[in-house]
């Protein structure tokens, strides 16, 4: 990977995405997430190396250039222009990789290309302020704010996260925070009255809280991988149990969105 930023590890782009930010997207999946959550869909973007199995869901494994991710964003300029869309970073975990996620939207916003990105918040300041000041926009992922629970369930507590959401709310980009529903993990009315405090406390400007219910869609590529799927048959949230979610969120924020 090119240390000044140039090139790095993106290992898929989805074109004419309706989630994940406004109006149609093309959306760069970044490789690199120092979290472990038990339900994550992406364990092929964890890491920077190779890992077995993982061939057939990378797009590519060697770094990529700022300038080819550009040239194929670039070919939707009309569709983001017509529709208020543009390109959203997401993994993975683009924070992982700094300069080069801050280099790649600054050449989007010279293009005129509304930005966001999609993150867990898992990451130093340094990161933080190297990508902040080229964003429209973040979503990010709040996933418990019980610290211990946030450790059980990702590998580490939760502190960092919540620092971060606070310096991206007081740098005044807007901010949608994002709850993955885990039934039987997160998803007590207690864990959300928690959440929706923390937001209508902490970052008065957000107006907009996300329900992103648990699936199991990822059980096959595990397995294609070789690795045990750490949630074993949990199944997926039910439309009743994200119903309930978003009523106890609308308590705190203007708008509570079930989806992306
Ligand atoms: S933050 Fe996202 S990419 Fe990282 S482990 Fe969790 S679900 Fe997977």
């Amino acid at each position: 990977m090119g240390g000044d930023g140039e090139a790095g590890f993106v290992y898929k782009v989805e074109r004419f995405c309706v989630h994940d930010g406004p109006g149609i997207r093309t959306l760069f999946y970044f490789r690199g997430c120092p979290l472990g959550c038990l339900w994550c869909c992406n364990p092929e973007s964890r890491t920077l190396g190779p890992i077995r199995g993982e061939d057939e869901f990378l797009m590519w494994k060697q770094p990529v250039g700022v300038q080819r991710l550009v040239e194929l964003a670039c070919r939707d300029v009309a569709y983001y222009r017509s529709s208020g869309g543009g390109v959203t970073l997401t993994g993975g975990e683009a924070l992982a990789q700094p300069e080069f996620a801050a280099n790649l939207l600054r050449k989007m916003r010279e293009r005129g290309i509304h930005t966001a990105m999609e993150t867990s918040g898992h990451a130093g300041d340094e990161a933080v302020e190297t990508v902040l000041p080229h964003l429209d926009m973040v979503l990010l992922d709040i996933k418990h704010m019980d610290d211990g629970r946030h450790k059980a369930l990702t590998g580490f507590g939760n502190a960092r996260i919540l620092s971060n959401a606070r310096k991206i709310h007081d740098a005044g980009v807007p901010m949608t925070i994002r709850v993955p529903l885990i039934p039987g993990h997160n998803d007590r009315e207690e864990d959300l009255r928690a959440l929706g405090e923390f937001v209508w406390s902490a970052l008065p400007a957000v107006k907009t809280l996300c329900v992103l219910g648990y699936h199991n869609y990822a059980v096959n590529k595990y397995l294609a991988m070789g690795l045990d799927y750490p949630l074993g048959d949990l199944p997926p949230a039910s439309e009743e149990r994200i119903t309930r979610a978003a009523e106890t969120l609308k308590r705190y924020v203007e708008e509570v969105r079930m989806g992306g």
